[in-house]
């Protein structure tokens, strides 16, 4: 565990995480996006061949991320939500913090392992009323997202536990419950490691602004599950032995109480023992975002993934983070935050 995974100069693996985020595109008929057109792959395969206006300069940077990342995450969802998965894998790469990995769409047997059929069954069909549980109307491309980015985390998880640190840039999961999905989760990922690795001890630590209820929930049905979670905004969950919340009341004044509550997740951690550790790295707890925000500033949000980062990496515990909620309207500033989560995981293993 905690292996460095990438042996490429960094300019090279920069190059070659755009090679396969563009190969992505292309294997799966998709239109290659205006931000990666000036990338042209030789062949199927084969390398990038930056066109005139030239590739992204070479970083300095020596540790990358390998990062789950699908072209089928994007879809036109009615928030930010999966508006903003593309815009972050793709920034993410092209300032050296990510190396992407492409996950397939996942087997639903999976799902119906973790949720109940009936459930599974009626959002793959596009059936009302659960077909829409998570709030939106239902489309294909949120259905083919869902897939892609559950798939994610698994293939994530595994390559955090190989190399000791791995990201999904997936998002939705927390809320989502048992027998439907809630507040734009659809299935919960973060319970499915748990449910298809009962060999590993799973510890999700949550900071999105919101209480992750639905986790709180599989935490009372999987054994190997713990989930503590610092939210600004209670869901209303059964708080239990392995279902821990700590609320911050917002807007802080100071980092000090969302440090306190951090501290207080590494001492749980550190009674947990997991194998692994998932961090749901919500940037809605940022000032000016707009769904009940803790009321941190860019830099209190920096220090706290850095704290996770450092805190993860002394312990051995193994690490994916995934983006989580964040609803800012300006792209750019949404996307920023999302990448410094990249930036602090690279800060903490650098
Ligand atoms: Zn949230």
């Amino acid at each position: 565990m905690n292996t460095k995974p990438s042996a490429c100069p960094p300019g090279d693996a920069i190059r070659h995480a755009l090679n396969r985020l563009v190969c992505a595109y292309v294997d799966l008929k998709i239109p290659v996006p205006e931000e990666l057109a000036f990338m042209e792959p030789d062949d199927k395969r084969g390398s990038v061949r930056p066109a005139a206006k030239g590739g992204p300069a070479p970083g300095s940077r020596r540790f990358i991320i390998p990062t789950c990342f699908s072209p089928l995450y994007s879809a036109d969802t009615p928030t930010t939500s999966m508006r903003k998965l593309g815009p972050v894998a793709w920034h993410a790469v092209a300032q050296g913090f990510a190396e992407i990995e492409v996950p397939e769409l996942i087997d639903p047997d999976k799902l119906r392992r973790l949720h109940a059929p009936e459930y599974v069954d009626d959002f793959l069909a596009g059936r009302q009323p659960l077909a829409s549980s998570q709030g939106w109307p239902w489309t294909p491309e949120i259905r083919d997202g869902v897939l892609a980015i559950n798939a994610g985390q698994l293939l994530g998880a595994e390559l955090a536990m190989k190399h000791g640190i791995a990201a999904n840039t997936g998002q939705g999961a927390h809320h989502a419950e048992y027998a439907r999905g809630g507040a734009f989760c659809t299935f919960n990922s973060l319970a499915l490691v748990a449910s298809e690795h009962p060999e590993w001890k799973c510890l999700v630590i949550d900071v999105d602004t919101h209480e992750g209820n639905g986790v709180g929930e599989f935490a009372a049905r999987l054994d190997n599950l713990w989930n503590f979670t610092i939210f600004g905004s209670n869901f209303g969950g059964r708080g239990h032995s392995r279902h821990v919340k700590r609320r911050v009341k917002g807007p802080v004044a100071s980092f000090a109480p969302y440090r306190k509550a951090l501290n207080e997740a590494f001492a749980f951690a550190e009674k947990v023992k997991p194998d692994l550790i998932q961090y749901n790295a919500g940037v809605d707890c940022y000032v000016e975002d707009g769904l009940d925000s803790v009321g941190l500033t860019a830099e209190m949000l920096f220090e706290r993934d850095r704290l996770v980062f450092e805190f993860c990496k002394q312990t051995g515990s193994a690490c994916l983070y995934s983006l989580a909620g964040g609803y800012l309207r300006d792209m750019d500033k949404l996307v920023s935050l999302h990448v410094g989560t990249f930036k602090a995981a690279c800060a903490a293993w650098d």
